[in-house]
């Protein structure tokens, strides 16, 4: 018996293909929404003969209209080239596609799942970041389409919550990588894996001293479907990342070593307000969610890795 009919906006990209994948698996019918900006048909390909699975091309800054019970909201590129390609396209399809799946929410009585982002902290000045933190985020900067927008999101969200009682979850994602990243989407994951695979130069901007913290994409999704089961009045924004930090060095280092690859390590200059630094505080996801993050970054970098063995 199905147990629930789900939307998932953005569900042919990384995130959202894995996703979609895993609701079908748990027994849900799944309808998956996409415009193919950075997403492709080719990552729910093999989910189109299940016939509780379907798929819609359509763009989120348009309205839309479905009888479903769940919308996870993840239509939004991700990775700063894309995101950055077309900036106002970027904050449209955060806002408007905000209020349009909130809209269809408020008037289908849906529950809605906004992915939110640790770049709404921007760079930030407290560390590691815990929820309460507001955020350091440079209004006109190169990559306040990508953060403004998700900040705004969360405003509308919010007020949506409050003002029409349309129930809401927000998870704030913490850099997820695994297989079904693009090859060319620009994130460093997927670029020093590609390299080293390549025997190409490790592309490290700046000094390689910059840190991050990588979550398996097995372990973000299991935050994510626990936040969006959760109890009614708990609502975030709550952190969902693998707290393990790392410099861009070390990373560097480590996709050397598992690839075994005899590439030369590079440096170009660090794009304008780069984050220092970003770990997440999961102390709220641990209590609410009971969830804590179980593969550490070199499993899940070897599972990443055979993936790209695949397509290169
Ligand atoms: P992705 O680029 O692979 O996926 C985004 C998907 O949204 C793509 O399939 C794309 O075609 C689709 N899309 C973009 N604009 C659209 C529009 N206007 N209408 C319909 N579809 C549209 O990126 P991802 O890593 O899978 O990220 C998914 C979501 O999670 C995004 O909202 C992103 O901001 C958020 N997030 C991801 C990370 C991460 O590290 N992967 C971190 C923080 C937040
Ligand atoms: N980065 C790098 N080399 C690359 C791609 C990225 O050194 O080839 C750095 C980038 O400057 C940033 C970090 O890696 O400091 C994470 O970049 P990504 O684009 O993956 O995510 P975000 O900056 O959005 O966290």
């Amino acid at each position: 018996m199905i147990k629930k009919k789900i939307l998932v906006t953005g569900g042919a990209g990384f995130l959202g293909s894995h996703l979609c994948e895993r609701l079908l698996r748990e027994g849900n019918e799944v309808v998956c929404l996409d415009n193919y900006f950075t997403g492709q048909k080719q990552n729910v390909v093999h989910l189109l003969d299940n016939p509780f699975f379907e798929l819609i091309r359509h763009d989120v800054t348009m309205p839309f209209f479905i009888e479903v019970e769940e919308i996870y909201n993840l239509a939004c590129p991700a990775s700063p080239i894309h995101y950055q390609y077309n900036p106002i396209k970027t904050v449209k399809t955060s806002v408007m596609g905000a209020i349009n799946m909130l809209g269809l929410a408020k008037r289908i009585k849906a529950k809605v799942l906004q992915a939110s982002t640790s770049e709404v902290y921007g760079d930030p000045e407290i560390h590691p970041q815990t929820e309460d933190y507001w955020g350091h985020v440079n209004p006109i900067g190169p990559r306040s389409c990508y953060d403004e927008g998700k900040r705004v999101a969360e405003t509308l969200f919010i007020n949506y919550h409050k003002q029409n009682k349309v129930r809401i979850k927000i998870i704030r994602i913490f850099n997820t990588y695994g297989p079904r990243m693009h090859p060319h989407d620009g994130r460093v994951v997927s670029n020093f894996i590609v390299q080293a695979l390549k025997g190409e130069d490790i592309t490290i901007y700046g000094d390689g001293s910059q840190t991050r913290s990588f979550c398996y994409v097995d372990d973000l999704l299991d935050g994510m479907i626990r936040l969006m089961n959760s109890r009614d009045d708990f609502i975030g924004p709550v952190n969902v990342g693998n707290p393990g930090e790392f410099t861009m060095m070390e990373l560097a280092e480590l996709v050397l070593k598992l690839t075994g690859s005899r590439s030369k390590i590079v440096y170009l200059p660090l794009p304008a307000d780069d984050p220092a630094q970003r770990q997440p505080n999961i102390d709220l996801a641990r209590k609410e969610l009971g969830w804590k993050p179980a593969i550490p970054l070199e499993e899940g970098l070897k599972k990443t890795i055979e993936f790209f063995q695949t397509i290169i």
